[in-house]
């Protein structure tokens, strides 16, 4: 858990990184959340042990006890795995499919923060995150425009110091992928 605290600042794309802190300070995400942060560990290699012990750990801190979480939460972590129903081995979603479906609402972190959040709050988040006013001004640009991808892009090279980022971003996991890339990760 706590390496994961440390690469979700590192190296998640803002929309992870967001759910992250969404399920540390209120030890629960709700469904979209679960959905979208849950195939997105599981692109980035969390085994499904990892990911029962990873959610339960995190659950039980907050209002749901082992024996609820066993019952209710952990059938729909092996479904994502692909152990029940109908088996399905399912997917990390892209960019396209968070911005364009099931935007959150209230009470909700899933999402693409460049698309669905408040400008003034996202402004907000990027100053706590220590992004330069001129870096802030470019991302809010391109949201401004409707170039999601384009303002996750410009965070990434402003998270990373690199002037072009040399791909084009169409997936939270590219975007973990590259990031660690670029790191030595
Ligand atoms: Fe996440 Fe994609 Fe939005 Fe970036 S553009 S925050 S990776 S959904």
């Amino acid at each position: 858990l706590e390496q994961i605290d440390a690469l979700s600042v590192k190296s998640f794309p803002l929309c992870m990184r967001q759910l992250h802190k969404a399920l540390r300070d209120n030890h629960h995400l709700r469904h979209g959340g679960r959905m979208q942060y849950g195939l997105f560990l599981k692109g980035i290699g969390l085994t499904l042990e990892q990911a029962l012990e990873f959610w339960k750990k995190e659950f039980i801190r907050g209002k749901v006890d082992a024996d609820k979480f066993d019952k209710g939460y952990a059938y729909s972590i092996r479904h994502s795995y692909g152990k029940e129903g109908k088996r399905t081995d399912y997917t990390p979603y892209s960019c396209m499919k968070i911005i364009m479906s099931n935007p959150p609402s209230q009470g909700d972190y899933h999402g693409c923060p460049f698309r669905h959040s408040d400008p003034e709050l996202l402004k907000q988040k990027l100053q706590s995150y220590k992004i330069s006013p001129s870096g802030i001004t470019q991302i809010l640009e391109l949201v401004k425009g409707m170039h999601y991808q384009l303002a996750c892009q410009k965070y990434f090279e402003l998270m990373h110091d690199v002037d072009d980022v040399g791909f084009s971003l169409n997936h939270p996991n590219q975007y973990f992928a590259e990031s660690q890339r670029q790191l030595g990760g």
